[in-house]
């Protein structure tokens, strides 16, 4: 580890850290990089293929983005918002697809159809009144509806197969959507910084950070192999450690963590390796999620793809456990009340009465129930093929509301501060998918000169979508999906 300033330190190896680290590195060349993971690898949290679901979220299957307000009106903003975040995702790819950095796409990308799957007469229209609002915008215009179950049947045989003829149901399909491992991206970015000179420093945990008075930061360091300490100073700090950031961001005594609170849920998923079964699903398929039931429970029947093998997954399933990480304390959650969020957190757990009853519903689920959520969407599921599996700690962001003393946010939030010499990311929503986005709000904040100078122009050579977006311009969201399909070898996307 460098002895002297170094200009940034990533804490985590995880896909934002990657991300982050890569795009810095893009603009930079000639930037010093440390990565701190306290691991003995990288991806081995929530960017893990098994960890996390792998949908390259765009919106083209997720309710939760197009919720039905009160009076049922819909409004696509969001989920248009959702899918532009994502082109940057397939755009920057793309480029360094291109330039070498990344590899042969299918190692880490594929196609796979995304599809919402409804049930009853209620959610069929709904369903109905979202795909005629979608199918007009550009980036959506893939979209297609039935309600006949012949048509659903060949989009996905396992959903219709041994269902009741009395049910009413429908779907919609969008070939355009993906399967992502995150956790593959993750290790090739790395490999690719590593070989461009950065440190990746394995069992070394960050414990603690400090900024100096000429504004830079030390960061004390454990080397878990050794024993030992050291403090590694640093320009710019991120703070990408997951579920461990939150305690890091709070020892950096910044005023901008004040406040904030985080709750944990495991995510656990229904996985199936069976040839028989798999072949027979070829899908993303999400539901509708139970009334009350928080955004990320919305259950999903799932094909994965991971290194070079297929598989489904279902779920997802919460579990309690008071970790912030898969592999860290049960110390993690009352080790981050603080007297400054005492109170959001007081008032979370007073008034998210719904998350609550969610949550002791999900941890008292007998085997048999939770086959039976299943059998909702695969009425023909056995038992004896599906085995339960642990995937990543999702940490909640509770914060402090000036209207209700303190609210549950189930999105990401990027926290900055120390006038842009430090940076970091809690919560967990909409994710990996969007991390060229949320890594491009980091600099964009921490270095605002830089970035209005000559950084622009080189992550616009990378991603021409950048700041304008596409879905405003049919043309430009055509090629871009076309362009992007065939660098990244997915199935040529039918656009109008
Ligand atoms: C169940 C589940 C399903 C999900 N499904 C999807 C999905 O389908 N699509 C999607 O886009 N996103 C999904 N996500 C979200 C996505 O996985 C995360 O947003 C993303 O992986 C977060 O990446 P990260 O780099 O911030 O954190 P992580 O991948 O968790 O990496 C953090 C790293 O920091 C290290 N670390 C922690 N503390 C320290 C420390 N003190 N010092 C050094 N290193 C430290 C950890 O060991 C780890 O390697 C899902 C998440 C979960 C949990």
């Amino acid at each position: 580890m460098s002895n002297n300033t170094v200009d940034v330190v990533l804490i985590g190896g995880g896909v934002m850290s990657a991300t982050l680290g890569t795009l810095i590195h893009q603009v930079e060349p000639e930037w010093s990089i440390h990565i701190l993971e306290s691991r003995d690898e990288v991806a081995t949290e929530s960017s893990n293929a098994w960890n996390n679901a792998g949908t390259g979220h765009a919106a083209l299957c997720e309710l939760n983005y197009m919720p039905e307000g009160p009076d049922g009106s819909l409004s696509s903003a969001k989920a248009i918002d959702i899918n532009e975040q994502f082109q940057l995702s397939r755009q920057w790819w793309s480029s360094m697809v291109q330039d070498g950095t990344l590899g042969e796409p299918s190692g880490f990308i594929n196609t796979v159809p995304h599809m919402t799957f409804v049930r009853g007469e209620a959610n069929v229209d709904y369903l109905r009144r979202r795909f005629e609002l979608l199918k007009g915008e550009p980036l959506f215009s893939d979209m297609e509806f039935s309600d006949d179950a012949m048509q659903i049947a060949e989009w996905a045989p396992l959903l219709v197969e041994r269902r009741s003829r009395d049910e009413v149901f429908a779907a919609t399909r969008s070939v355009s959507g993906t399967d992502v491992d995150f956790g593959e991206v993750t290790r090739r970015l790395f490999d690719h910084l590593v070989a461009d000179g950065a440190g990746l420093h394995l069992n070394h945990e960050a414990k603690k950070l400090h900024r100096r008075e000429d504004g830079t930061w030390d960061v004390r360091v454990l080397d878990r192999s050794r024993r030992t300490t050291a403090t590694i100073n640093a320009r710019f700090v991120f703070v990408g450690a997951g579920g461990g950031a939150l305690g890091l961001l709070q020892s950096s005594g910044i005023p901008e963590i004040r406040g904030f609170g985080g709750f944990p849920i495991s995510g656990k998923f229904l996985r199936c390796d069976k040839p028989e079964v798999v072949r027979d699903h070829h899908a993303k398929v999400y539901g509708k999620a139970a009334v009350g039931a928080p955004p990320m429970s919305v259950p999903h029947l799932d094909t994965r793809v991971v290194d070079g093998k297929t598989s489904l997954l279902f779920g997802p399933y919460a579990g309690f456990s008071p970790n912030f990480l898969k592999h860290s304390s049960w110390w993690d959650l009352p080790g981050s009340v603080r007297p400054h969020n005492l109170g959001p957190m007081l008032k979370v757990g007073l008034t998210e009465f719904s998350l609550e009853k969610y949550l002791v519903g999900e941890l008292m689920a007998s085997r048999d129930k939770q086959m039976e959520t299943l059998r909702e969407y695969m009425p023909s599921a056995r038992s004896a093929d599906w085995e339960m599996i642990t995937a990543g700690q999702r940490v909640q962001v509770m914060k402090k509301d000036p209207q209700k003393g303190g609210i549950l946010q189930f999105g990401t939030e990027v926290i900055t501060g120390g006038e842009g010499t430090i940076a970091g990311l809690l919560g967990a929503s909409p994710g990996a998918s969007t991390a060229v986005d949320a890594m491009l709000d980091v600099m964009q904040r921490c270095f605002p000169e830089q970035f209005e100078g000559k950084w622009r122009a080189e992550v616009l050579r990378r991603i021409p979508a950048f700041g304008t977006g596409l879905n405003q311009d049919a043309a430009a969201a055509a090629a871009s999906l076309a362009e992007t399909s065939e660098i990244l070898d997915l199935d040529a996307v039918k656009v109008a």
